[in-house]
């Protein structure tokens, strides 16, 4: 039996291993908190994410060693070996060195600091930014902070493309998703986006996968404005834009990142609906009834505590009726 190590014990390490253990994989998380989300489906160590002796354990007999998400001490998956690899992990830890990368591949990005000429602009951290935090509108143009101004992009979408890069550097994609924020956080993806420029993304990503020489699932995220694609950041994991395909795609994201670290042949990312939506479940468990009673309804919740803005879980729909859509999206907010 093969073990995965992975750094980070949350949903998205729960929802790999809730993919893997059909493949006869078995998961060990390492995670500060001892009531991790993936602690109900693999071995999980409690400490620091940098902690060697941890960090050992974790790496001790695995066939590989993954993260689940991006702010994690380059030190401590370098000292893995942890895949997808440090190079993807630190350009997407730094805001500014990731949009140098997309500008030096021929990647669009929105115009930022000196190019920068409409306020207002945003002024987003360098670092350990996610959901919308760490990001703010400025009227002038601040003088030496260590943060990225950008102009604002008004776009009419944002789109989203999974794909995942096996060690041979064999590549598949999924479909273009199209995603809704509310707040700064993902409420809901659709897929696939009307008349989206599936080809145009795919080159991108195929630029940035190759630079890296990636391995696993990488998420690109873009802005769609007058017909042209602007990269916003990439994520080097699994993401929640991506979780429709535990359903809706012959093979999920999840299992596809799987396959690829560990070198198995990559699994078909087709669709297996015309449509599919996931609304996330966020702050507050929803009626667990209520939402079974919605026809086709996939629920999943990760076993966190209620908190306001935190994502407990989501719920796809495969080729759902608008009435469908509206009743899950009342019932999870
Ligand atoms: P980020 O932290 O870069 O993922 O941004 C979070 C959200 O803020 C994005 O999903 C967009 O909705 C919005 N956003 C980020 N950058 C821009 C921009 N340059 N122009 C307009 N909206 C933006």
């Amino acid at each position: 039996m093969a073990t995965v190590g992975v750094i980070g014990g949350g949903q998205l390490g729960r929802m790999l291993a809730l993919a893997g253990i059909p493949l006869g994989l078995t998961f060990r998380f390492l995670d500060p908190a001892p009531d991790a989300a993936a602690g109900e489906v693999g071995e999980l160590l409690v400490g620091p994410y940098d902690d060697p002796d941890l960090l050992d354990r974790l790496a001790d007999g695995a066939s590989a060693v993954t993260f689940e998400f991006e702010n994690v001490p380059v030190g401590a998956a370098r000292r893995v070996g942890a895949l997808p690899g440090p190079a993807a992990l630190e350009a997407s830890q730094d805001r500014l060195a990731e949009k140098r990368l997309f500008r030096r591949l021929g990647i669009p990005t929105a115009r930022f600091d000196d190019e920068v000429e409409a306020f207002p602009a945003l002024l987003k951290t360098r670092w350990l930014g996610y959901d919308g935090k760490g990001q703010r509108l400025v009227e002038t143009r601040p003088v030496g902070a260590d943060d990225v101004l950008e102009e604002l992009v008004p776009f009419e979408r944002e789109l989203s493309l999974l794909s995942v890069r096996g060690r041979g550097g064999e590549t598949r994609f999924y479909p273009l998703v199209e995603n809704m924020h509310r707040a700064g956080i993902l409420h809901l993806s659709r897929t696939p986006a009307a008349a989206a420029p599936q080809a145009q993304a795919e080159t991108y990503a195929t630029r940035l996968l190759d630079e890296l020489d990636y391995v696993g699932l990488l998420a690109l995220e873009l802005f769609e404005v007058g017909g042209e694609l602007l990269a916003n950041e990439f994520a080097p994991r699994v993401h929640n834009t991506g979780h429709w395909t535990i359903e809706g795609s012959i093979t999920s994201q999840f299992e596809n990142h799987l396959r690829a670290i560990l070198g198995l042949p990559l699994g078909s990312t087709a669709a297996c609906s015309r449509t599919a939506v996931m609304v996330n479940v966020i702050g507050h468990e929803p009626e667990r009834d209520a939402i079974l009673a919605v026809p086709g309804s996939h629920l999943h919740l990760y076993g966190k505590k209620e908190r306001a803005g935190r994502k407990l879980g989501h719920v796809t729909l495969l080729d759902p009726t608008p009435t469908c859509v509206r009743k899950i999206e009342r019932l999870v907010s």
